[in-house]
């Protein structure tokens, strides 16, 4: 068995790795001692130990509800509809928002042959009625999948009766992504939001 090999090429299949930087942390973790080694082994096999899916907002967590739900310095009062977690995460990192969030997991992607999936209506209709928001923000990214995801969930929230219902403004470019964008764009974007009427 090959594992040096076989290593190079489970790192080609995460995100953004190459072959050349897959050899790279192969190299560099042949250089490493077996403390280091057994250390980051065990930290990937138990990854997902005790993870679950926040049954308020939908974020991957160690707690149910999500540390975010269950933060009583956060407003409850403000929803921020996020695509993803990874999108979650962005916004939390820049730390530009302080209200809760619900992370959708579903997306309208007509080309993929995708709509907005029956558990993700249900579990946002949920949150909407136990948190009794004054505004819900949408921030899907400004592609074509965000905009048709955007007025599908318009759709939902005048049904629920949502009183403010903002999306996300300018700043980020048409296109890019709330995943990778920094922190002074995610800023503006948050504070450009304008109500939909
Ligand atoms: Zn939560």
């Amino acid at each position: 068995m090959d594992s040096l090999n076989n290593l190079i090429n489970v790192f080609r299949k995460l995100p953004g790795l190459g072959l050349k930087s897959s050899k790279r942390i192969a190299y560099y973790l042949l250089k490493q001692d077996d403390k280091f080694l057994s250390e980051l082994g065990r930290l990937i096999s138990e990854l997902k130990k005790g993870l679950c899916v926040c049954k308020i907002c939908g974020n991957i967590s160690y707690n149910n509800p999500c540390s975010i739900c269950s933060d009583k310095l956060r407003d409850a009062k403000t929803i921020c509809i996020v695509e993803d977690v990874e999108s979650l995460s962005a916004f939390e990192q820049a730390g530009v928002y302080n209200g809760v969030y619900h992370v959708l997991n579903s997306r309208v992607s007509p080309m993929e042959g995708e709509d907005l999936s029956d558990d993700a209506i249900k579990s946002l209709s949920g949150h909407v009625k136990l948190n009794k928001p004054n505004e819900v923000i949408i921030a899907t990214s400004p592609v074509l999948e965000g905009d048709l995801t955007y007025y599908a969930l318009l759709g939902i929230l005048k049904k629920l009766k949502v009183k403010k219902i903002s999306r996300i403004g300018y700043g980020l470019p048409v296109g890019g992504s709330i995943e990778y964008a920094d922190k002074m764009t995610l800023h503006t974007a948050m504070d450009s939001r304008r109500e939909v009427e």
